[in-house]
């Protein structure tokens, strides 16, 4: 099972592949993450991605299409796996349809309103540990500011910032949407409603993937 998850910042696409990955037995590849760790450690790519991901801005496409050419090849891809946050541009869709052996299966665009995703991402936390995702009024953590699975310390993304927020928003319309159009063009587009509780879109997830 290969599948995109498309849309904006904020729409829940993190939470819904930990959900899924763990029901299909596959990874979750989240371009996100990868430049995050990357970040966090100071690697060469992560002091090349910095720059663009606290403005909001995307990383070059040569830059993110290396990183995920390279993560396919992996033995824990060989059943199949969700890609989260790739591909961000059409020309990333396209080097995508170039790397792979077979078709994807399904690019699922999760559509939630503007003014939906301001409030979501303010107060965003993530464990700097393991990735788990909560909200401060929406998902708290059980723990407080520590991370209820691993005890990591909860934080929030240098992106998570206002003014950063209304960048990424911006460049989802301008740079990611158009992609929308390039799989409803080859019959792999289906638009799921993210707005509201996660569990709702997880059952209907679910049930579209057959799992
Ligand atoms: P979100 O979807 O919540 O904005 P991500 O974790 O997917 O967050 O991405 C954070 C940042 O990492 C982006 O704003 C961008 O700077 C960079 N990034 C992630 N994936 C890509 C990609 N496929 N192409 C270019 N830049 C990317
Ligand atoms: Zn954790």
């Amino acid at each position: 099972m290969k599948v995109v998850f498309l849309g904006p910042p904020g729409a829940g696409k993190g939470t819904q592949a930990a959900i899924i990955s763990k029901a299909a037995g596959i990874p979750t590849i989240s371009t996100g993450m990868i430049l995050r760790d990357a970040m966090a450690q100071g690697t060469v790519l992560g002091k090349e991605a910095e720059g663009y991901v606290k403005k909001g801005e995307l990383v070059p496409d040569d830059v993110i299409i290396g990183i995920v050419k390279e993560r396919l090849i992996q033995p824990d891809c060989e059943k199949g796996y969700i890609l989260d946050g790739f591909p961000r541009t059409v020309a990333q869709a396209q080097a995508l349809d170039d790397m792979l052996p077979d078709a994807l299966d399904t690019a699922f665009s999760f559509e939630v309103a503007d003014s939906e995703i301001m409030a979501r991402l303010t107060g965003r936390r993530e464990c700097g540990a393991c990735g788990a995702i909560y909200h401060i009024k929406n998902g708290p953590s059980a723990k407080g500011s520590a991370c209820e699975k691993c005890d990591g310390e909860l934080i929030q993304r240098a992106d998570d910032k206002e003014e950063t927020i209304r960048n990424r928003m911006d460049v989802y319309h301008r740079q990611t949407e158009p992609i929308k159009d390039y799989y409803k063009q080859r019959g792999k587009l289906v638009c799921v409603d993210a707005s509201g509780e996660p569990e709702r879109l997880a059952k209907e997830l679910l049930k579209r993937l057959g799992l």
